[in-house]
């Protein structure tokens, strides 16, 4: 089901650890950024789109992880865009073919269309489509090549796997050479436009108000820096505050900090 956040702006949250697909709003079609994971989800979304005569023109994958990087036929044939970075990646990780079962990837989910990503050039400033502006924030937190979304005209910020109030911000720990400066740069960049932010959206998670947008970047630099120091951060997406059905984000967590002190 469609859940409208913003003026021409929707949500779509899967089953699947509270992944959300975003929906934009255009002149001729909508715009549909990390469509979905299950297949009958995408299906129902797709069908919730004809319903009200639109039809998909573009997509956007976030960045170069499995659950991000999905399509479905019903959604038609739309050009899928990520950042240069981003559709290189997949493409190398991808080409080896993938095993569903060590990535914990549902029986259910289509993998026929995973990751047919068409990189935009790089430093490319915003989405080529006829909408609003989405303005691409490229980063190297979490992923190779990883873009949070802007659409200002909306103030709306669609954050991909930073900003959720269930998972703790998850380092690109074998990716580069500084990963914890990596993701604190990275909430600079996006601590750059919060002034401009009234929702914001994780990947995975709860749409968020605008007291939550400073909030939530507070908390991911909170926990960075307590990963960076060796500490226990009080966090309450970790440990026995995290949420019911949530609780293996404490296992990730522990593996980051010894990840980091090796
Ligand atoms: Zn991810």
């Amino acid at each position: 089901m469609l859940r409208q956040v913003a003026q021409g702006v929707w949500v779509h949250e899967s089953e699947f650890c509270q992944s959300n697909a975003v929906v934009v709003l255009g002149r001729d079609g909508v715009l549909l950024i990390d469509a979905g994971i299950h297949g009958d989800e995408m299906t129902c979304l797709a069908n919730d789109l004809s319903d009200v005569g639109q039809a998909v023109v573009a997509g956007f994958s976030t960045h170069p992880h499995w659950d991000h990087l999905l399509w479905h036929a019903s959604l038609g044939g739309a050009p899928r865009y990520g950042t240069a970075l981003c559709a290189t990646t997949a493409r190398d990780r991808l080409a080896g073919g993938i095993d569903p079962v060590r990535l914990g990837i549902p029986e259910d989910v289509p993998l026929e269309l995973l990751g047919n990503i068409t990189g935009l050039p790089e430093a490319t400033a915003r989405i080529p489509w006829d909408g609003p502006v989405v303005r691409i924030l490229e980063h190297q937190a979490h992923a190779p090549g990883h873009a949070a979304l802007l659409i200002e005209e909306h103030r709306v910020l669609v954050a991909g796997d930073m900003l959720s109030d269930v998972l703790i911000p998850m380092l690109d720990v074998n990716g580069t050479v500084d990963p914890v400066e990596d993701y604190l740069a990275a909430l600079r960049l996006l601590e750059s436009v919060a002034g401009g932010v009234d929702i914001v959206v994780p990947g995975h998670g709860s749409v968020g108000g605008s007291d939550q947008v400073q909030a939530r970047i507070d908390q991911d630099r909170a926990y960075v820096l307590a990963l960076r120091n060796g500490q226990v951060p009080a966090d309450p997406r970790v440990g026995p505050s995290a949420k019911p059905g949530w609780e293996w984000v404490s296992d990730v967590h522990e593996g980051q900090l010894q990840r980091l002190a090796q």
